[in-house]
């Protein structure tokens, strides 16, 4: 099978956690709508992955979609469906991180704690090192933080084999919200292909998350 570009980009960040500038800051000129390289990436919103650096993506190459985690979120499927659909994109890419905020609460936690809850509201503080200010109201919206399943872990904690495979769980959970909607083709002529990483914010390096693969459990 020939190289796919995933392939070329995980070449281009080994070249970036080694200190090379891979992605070229500056404007190209005239392009297309499309993304030159089909690709789409979902990754997570953190201050400290500069997406288009760490795999070495060049202005008009792919879409990059963000939100926190990094989660295949209902929105984000519905910029996929476009992006594939409408601008010939065909391979999706997840990026996950390792010291993710995403695993330091959860969806009940945050409610809670936004409702009005004093001690969800203290140990949300403790977590993060900010006062924790309730709204003391309940909303609707959002349904979801989506959150990362598996026990609570401090903030911004380094990574360890636990943690590792919670970020792993929610790529493999992506990857199948992906792979399984029906308006994205997973086979035929007009298929996507999707694969999943988790990047390590200390050496700036990509790992491949296998799939299919544990999603995730109460133990
Ligand atoms: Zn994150």
């Amino acid at each position: 099978m020939a190289q796919s570009f995933t392939d070329q980009l995980l070449e281009n960040n080994a070249r970036y956690a080694k200190g090379e500038a891979v992605h070229a800051a500056r404007h190209p000129g005239p392009q297309a709508i499309q993304p030159a390289r089909r690709v789409a990436v979902v990754g997570c919103m953190d201050a400290r992955l500069d997406i288009e650096d760490l795999l070495g993506l060049q202005t008009g190459e792919a879409h990059i979609i963000r939100n926190a985690g990094g989660v295949v979120s209902e929105d984000a499927i519905r910029s996929l469906i476009i992006s594939h659909h409408l601008l010939n994109t065909n391979e999706i890419i997840l990026v996950h991180h390792t010291r993710c905020g995403m695993l330091a609460f959860t969806d009940d936690l945050l409610k809670l704690g936004l409702e009005g809850d004093a001690a969800a509201g203290k140990l949300l503080g403790q977590a993060t090192g900010r006062e924790f200010v309730s709204t003391h109201v309940s909303s609707a919206s959002p349904s979801a933080f989506h959150a990362f399943r598996g026990a609570l872990e401090p903030l911004d904690a380094p990574r360890d084999a636990r943690n590792i495979e919670r970020l792993a769980w929610d790529v493999r959970r992506g990857i199948a919200t992906i792979l399984n909607h029906p308006w994205i083709p997973a086979h035929g002529p007009d298929a996507v292909t999707v694969r999943g990483f988790i990047y390590d914010v200390d050496t700036g390096l990509l790992e491949e998350v296998t799939y299919p693969g544990p999603i995730g459990s109460l133990g």
